[in-house]
């Protein structure tokens, strides 16, 4: 279909032809703001429209949405915003209790002094994300918070599990969680920086047990907007955002290794 092509692009010379990264930063930033409401279809030819970029390239990052499990894909049908429930929930942060009770159990005899200059560099880094009301960074950084602690075990197993934990993870936070309670993560992080460093185990396990419960009794179903914005203005809105943060002439570049959400 010749219009069709040249209509892409067209849209390809407007956009400055976003790359794979591009796009996926723009989608992810819309679903983490809760701005697309649970069920739409995210229809491959509209978001290759609305991007300026091919239906092959907004397929990759379909796939890599579902893999983050920010999105569903279901074979056939397509991919649909999704709304994780209550129950999954649970069953997430009481799986996160017992690694993580033990993961910062274990750190407390454990950790060196590079470790704790590398979580107390973090947390700074938190706390500046908060400071200037950054709500995409801040869910990134308090994420990666509980993955450095992973990491810094030095055991591979548990990283993964921590990876896979962690990204189930943001979606909940990010679509039920009010903005106001992201804030209080950085405190109860610092709490368990603190007893990480008094070496003490039992104190650790409690920092970080309690900040988990604190965590899932703070989500609440999000009060979507009684009608929500059409989904071509919600992307042009954060496609704008992005170009701000980005440069408006933000081009391919094949040298760029796209930015994990949660890895
Ligand atoms: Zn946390």
């Amino acid at each position: 279909m010749r219009g069709e092509a040249d209509r892409a692009v067209a849209m390809e010379a407007e956009t400055g032809a976003l790359d794979e990264a591009a796009v996926h930063a723009v989608l992810a930033r819309a679903l983490l703001d809760g701005r697309i409401p649970a069920g739409t279809k995210l229809g491959e030819h509209f978001l290759a429209e609305i991007f300026g970029v091919s239906r092959e390239r907004v397929r990759k990052v379909l796939h890599r949405l579902g893999h983050e499990r920010l999105i569903t894909v279901e074979k056939n049908r397509g991919a649909f915003a999704i709304a994780p429930d209550l129950e999954e929930a649970r069953t997430v942060y009481e799986a996160r209790r017992i690694l993580e009770g033990g993961i910062v159990g274990h750190l407390a005899t454990a950790l060196d002094d590079a470790g704790e200059a590398r979580l107390a560099a973090h947390i700074a880094a938190e706390e500046a994300a908060m400071a200037a009301g950054d709500r995409f960074t801040s869910i990134r950084l308090s994420a990666e918070f509980h993955t450095i602690l992973a990491d810094l075990t030095g055991n591979p197993l548990i990283r993964r599990q921590m990876q896979e934990l962690v990204a189930r993870t943001m979606m909940l936070v990010a679509f039920f969680e009010p903005d106001t309670s992201v804030a209080c993560q950085c405190a109860e992080h610092r709490a368990v920086f603190r007893a990480l460093g008094g070496r003490s185990r039992a104190q650790a396990v409690r920092a970080m047990t309690t900040h988990l419960s604190l965590v899932e009794t703070r989500l609440r179903p999000r009060v979507c907007e009684a009608v929500p914005p059409p989904l071509d203005e919600v992307l042009r809105d954060a496609l704008a955002l992005w170009r701000t943060r980005n440069g408006p002439a933000a081009r391919p570049d094949p040298a760029r290794r796209p930015s994990g959400l949660a890895s």
